[in-house]
């Protein structure tokens, strides 16, 4: 069975007190499309941070950002289709205008089920006291190149209502000059690198989250045209803390890449880069396995295979299950939570 060899770093079940059980999971993330990150609204400049390009090369450069929210959040969304669709996001009961109404778990909103399985795993803050810590730890990815590599900007030729460039009039066989800016966009095949930690999961919730990562298409602005990028799981870790950061491991797979790079950088460089830095985390900071790339395939087939048509059903009604105990409080806790109403704030806020 894949997950034996993370064993002694994955919770046999879920508890309400930490156990100091890190699994952390070394993701590629790629653009497949023309990507947008922004901060807020349109019009605003691309996510980037000047940093060190490497730990080595100690050039400044300015690299792009995918936030921690710009992962996760489309992240959870997708998981939370499987929950919806298998009838397994639960309803809360809330007061709203004198009348006591019940509600489905749901992201965006104030009403926190916090007994499904998103709730347990990547957590909720609610108002009058309830919450529950996400046992996803994410740092903002960075790309490998710099910013000005690999960002993109147009201004297009304005179209008339007719919808296209020129207008019908005989007389008229100039085409519009004026140029309208589309603004900035994240070029295909640009990569962020990423490691994700995750405290104390079980097996199921292991599955649960890689099937997340692994399926997510979408991020960032998305529309049927832009938004494509594909997640690759480049190594999983157990250990007894946190290993080098997203940034460390992008700075750390610039050096090994070396001088001159352009974009686009060829993924299969990339990836050896890479998975040579990663390799020399076995003897850092209290790691305890690795898996091998035969493991990691294992593992990757081990998810996909519940997640299939044929499993899903049973394996995240399982998952869903696992958490029972903990439920039988929730209606003694929503007791105290009238007060609070209206001031309640949603800490961690979907975009
Ligand atoms: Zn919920």
């Amino acid at each position: 069975m894949s997950l034996e060899k993370l064993n002694k770093v994955l919770a046999s079940t879920y508890e309400n007190f930490p156990k100091g059980k890190f699994i952390s999971l070394i993701v590629l993330r790629t653009t497949y499309s023309e990507t947008i990150f922004r901060t807020e609204g349109s019009g605003e400049p691309m996510c980037s941070e000047f940093v060190q390009a490497g730990l080595t090369d100690e050039t400044i450069i300015s690299r792009l950002v995918m936030t921690k929210r710009k992962q996760v959040a489309p992240e959870r969304r997708y998981g939370r289709e499987f929950l919806r669709a298998h009838d397994l996001l639960y309803t809360k009961k809330v007061k709203e205008q004198g009348e006591e109404k019940e509600v489905i778990c749901s992201l965006n909103t104030n009403k926190p089920c916090e007994m499904c399985v998103d709730c347990f795993l990547y957590g909720f803050a609610a108002g009058g006291g309830g919450a529950q810590k996400s046992r996803i730890w994410t740092e903002d990815a960075f790309s490998v190149l710099s910013a000005n590599d690999v960002i993109g900007n147009r201004t297009i030729n304005a179209i008339y209502e007719n919808g296209t460039m020129r207008l019908k009039r005989e007389e008229d066989t100039k085409a519009s000059q004026a140029l309208v800016p589309d603004g900035e966009y994240i070029k295909p095949g640009v990569h962020f690198l990423d490691v994700v930690t995750l405290k104390d999961v079980t097996a199921d919730e292991l599955r649960y989250i890689i099937g997340n990562i692994l399926f997510t298409s979408r991020y960032g602005a998305v529309s049927s045209r832009v938004g494509r990028m594909e997640n690759q799981i480049l190594g999983v870790f157990g250990s007894i803390t946190e290993l080098p950061s997203s940034l460390e491991l992008v700075q750390a797979t610039y050096d090994v890449l070396g001088k001159p790079l352009e974009h686009p950088l060829n993924i299969n460089q990339l990836i050896t880069a890479s998975k040579q830095v990663i390799a020399n985390w076995k003897n850092k900071r209290g790691v305890s396995v690795q898996l091998s790339e035969e493991e990691l395939g294992n593992l990757v087939t081990d998810v996909e295979t519940n997640w299939s048509e044929a499993e899903r059903d049973n394996f995240l009604k399982r998952l869903t299950q696992s958490y029972e105990s903990f439920r039988q409080i929730a209606p003694e806790k929503s007791k105290g939570k009238g007060k609070g109403k209206g001031k309640n704030t949603l800490v961690e806020v979907e975009i």
